[in-house]
């Protein structure tokens, strides 16, 4: 990880995006010899980004995709729920409903979430010891801990009738403990009564400052020689059908490769390239409560309430919800505050204050119906991969990412990446 590779053909890639995909593939590319340009709107690190705020997870069991069989059963009640887990803005019911469509129907039979959960497999299953190894070069070994994680359920029969979900996990090779109350409350004492039965998952690991983490590998790849530029992708430059420049902010930059690695702002590029990416924004929250963080030992999923618990540098986060809105609609703080009542139920001897003592935070998970990543070559112009899409999975897979996208600008075949092309969205659902 020390020294750049100058053995291969040295070219000159930009990497649009400095979220946590984006910086790792630039780093990545660097460390393999290439000349790489970052080109972000945001400051890697920044909040602006899904990578600042999620819960910091590497779980190795979120190999069982959202959409479940039985799922289009559960989606009214949820919706109608106020203080539910999912949330549809009525004026975001004509944008999203065909993506709602395609995620129920990719989740809708046993086959098709048993292929979901292989291919979603390889991004987790060492992802920690990749983000260790990662973490320890840029000098910030304490960010990634591996403790273990934890699923809560409040009885036996609730974690029995996940039945299908820990059976996809065992499929996946994923190891973990089941354990009941008193086990439960030796690993986290401050575990409410509500909680009676839950599963360790032993080789699970969070990272403790996701947007600190992202900051100080981006850092880490500038100290690489990774040129950083702040500024907005507007245009792409093609020759002869391969990409030859990126304009930003009205200047030219050129390139031999692109990445874009833009969130959910890799949607506007992609289709000025041509490619239409059916990604939506699941818009997640978390809570983060300062100085709260040494009540919880390990991360805590609590199972019923649809939320995870981690403790961070910052505090103690409390992050999940799913929101469908329209683009720049402002954040539903109510969808904060109930996942503060979430983690005063989850953990209720704790001393936690009012909503005005946390901080809150919303960001776009950008996610596609079949909860698999896009990465690979564009399908329109030479030159051009994508590393997006990863909804709900974004930080965990992103070294594996990296190194496809790192491979497959090597000009190497990456046989691996099939299941995760552009072109599947235009093949449509095969199985
Ligand atoms: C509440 C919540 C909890 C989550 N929990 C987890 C978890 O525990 N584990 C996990 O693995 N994942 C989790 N996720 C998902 C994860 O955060 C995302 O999948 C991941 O951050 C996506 O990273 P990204 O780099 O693709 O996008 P982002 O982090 O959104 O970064 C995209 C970057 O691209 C830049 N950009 C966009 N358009 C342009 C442009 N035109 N020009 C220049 N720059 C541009 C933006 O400025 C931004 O910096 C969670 C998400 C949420 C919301």
């Amino acid at each position: 990880m020390d020294k750049p590779n100058t053995e291969c053909a040295a070219t000159h890639v930009v990497v649009v995006g400095g979220g946590i995909v984006g910086v790792t593939t630039a780093l990545e590319l660097r460390l393999r010899g290439h000349e790489v340009t970052l080109l972000s709107m945001d400051k890697p690190g920044s909040q602006e980004a899904a990578s600042y705020g999620n819960a910091g997870w590497l779980n190795p069991g979120s190999v069982v995709p959202l959409s479940m069989p039985g799922m289009w059963k559960k989606i009214p009640g949820y919706l109608l729920a106020s203080n539910g887990p999912l949330k549809l803005r009525p004026s975001a019911l004509l944008q999203s409903w065909q993506w709602l469509l395609g995620f129920v129907a990719c989740g809708a039979t046993q086959k098709r979430v048993r292929r979901i959960a292989r291919a979603l497999r390889p991004f987790l299953a060492d992802s920690a010891a990749r983000h260790s190894a990662l973490a320890e070069a840029a000098g910030v070994p304490e960010l990634i801990e591996k403790k273990g994680l934890l699923v809560v359920y409040p009885n036996k029969a609730a974690y029995e009738a996940d039945a299908l979900a820990w059976s996809l996990r065992r499929e996946n090779n994923v190891v973990w403990k089941t354990m009941e109350r008193a086990e439960l409350v030796a690993l986290c004492p401050e575990l409410g009564e509500r909680y009676q039965y839950g599963a360790f998952i032993v080789d699970g690991a969070h990272c403790r400052s996701p947007g600190g983490y992202v900051a100080a590998l981006a850092q880490y790849a500038e100290k690489k020689g990774v040129r950083y530029i702040s500024g907005c992708a507007e245009k792409f430059l093609i020759d002869g059908g391969k990409i030859s420049g990126v304009v930003y902010n009205g200047n030219k930059l050129a390139c031999d490769h692109l990445v874009i690695a833009g969130g959910m702002g890799s949607v506007e590029l992609a289709s000025q390239i041509g490619d239409k990416l059916p990604l939506v924004s699941e818009r997640g929250y978390h809570v983060e409560v300062p100085g709260a963080e040494g009540g919880l030992p390990i991360p805590v999923m609590m199972s019923d309430l649809k939320f995870g618990i981690t403790p961070m540098t910052g505090g103690l986060r409390a992050a999940g919800q799913v929101e469908f809105a329209l683009k720049g609609a402002a954040p539903d703080w109510r969808r904060a505050r109930i996942l503060l009542d979430c983690l005063r139920e989850g953990l209720p001897r704790l001393k936690i204050g009012g909503f005005s003592t946390t901080n809150h935070w919303m960001g776009n998970r950008p996610s596609t119906p079949d909860c698999l990543p896009v990465i690979g070559p564009s399908s329109k112009v030479g030159g051009v991969y994508y590393a997006t899409g990863h909804g709900h999975l974004g930080l965990v897979s992103a070294p594996l990412t990296a190194e496809f996208i790192a491979r497959l600008i090597a000009g190497d075949a990456v046989p691996e990446v099939a299941p995760y092309t552009v072109e599947r969205f235009c093949r449509g659902g095969k199985e």
